[in-house]
C-alpha cells in the first residue's frame, strides 16, 4: 500500500470532473455536478417525468429505470443506448483527464455523447433517414417519443 502512495496513487482521489467529491463510481457517473449537465441535457425530453440521478444510487439502477422510447424506431434506438453513450463518455473523459491531462467541457462531452451514438448506429438501416446534426441539436424532437 505505501509502495502504491510513494508511486502516486491516490487512495481516495477526489473527482476529477468536478473537483470535489471523492469519486466513486456513483459519484462519477451519477451525481458528479459535470456530469449532472449532461444527464439533464440528454434528459431533457424526459423532464416531465422527473427522472432525477438522486434518486439512483448504482449505474445498474438508472439502466433498469431508464424509459422505454416510443416514436420512430430511430428514436427508440437511440434513446435506448443514450445512456451507454453518457457513461462511456464520461468514463473517457475522466481517463483522459487523469491520464493525459486532457480536460473537456461538459458541452464537448455531450457532443462526444451524439457522436458515439451515431456511430453506434452505423450498420443501421433507419440512420440512413436521419443526420447527425439532428442528435446534436435536434434531441428533444428526436428522443420526446419515450416516455
Ligand atoms: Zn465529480
Amino acid at each position: 500500500m505505501e509502495n502504491l502512495i510513494a508511486r502516486g496513487m491516490q487512495i481516495t482521489p477526489s473527482c476529477c470532473l468536478c473537483n470535489g467529491s471523492e469519486e466513486t463510481m456513483g459519484h462519477l457517473f451519477l451525481h458528479c455536478s459535470f456530469v449532472g449537465s449532461i444527464w439533464e441535457d440528454v434528459l431533457s425530453p424526459l423532464r416531465s417525468h422527473g427522472l432525477s440521478m438522486s434518486n439512483f444510487i448504482t449505474v445498474e439502477a438508472l439502466l433498469n429505470a431508464w424509459p422505454r422510447a416510443r416514436g420512430t424506431e430511430f428514436g427508440l434506438k437511440v434513446g435506448k443506448l443514450a445512456p451507454y453513450a453518457v457513461i462511456w463518455s464520461v468514463w473517457r473523459a475522466r481517463n483522459d483527464s487523469i491520464f493525459r491531462n486532457r480536460t473537456r467541457t461538459a458541452e464537448q462531452v455531450r457532443k462526444e455523447v451524439m457522436a458515439f451514438l451515431w456511430n453506434w448506429m452505423a450498420n443501421d438501416d433507419q440512420r440512413g433517414d436521419h443526420h447527425f446534426r439532428e442528435l446534436l441539436l435536434d434531441w428533444v424532437s428526436l428522443i420526446q417519443g419515450i416516455g
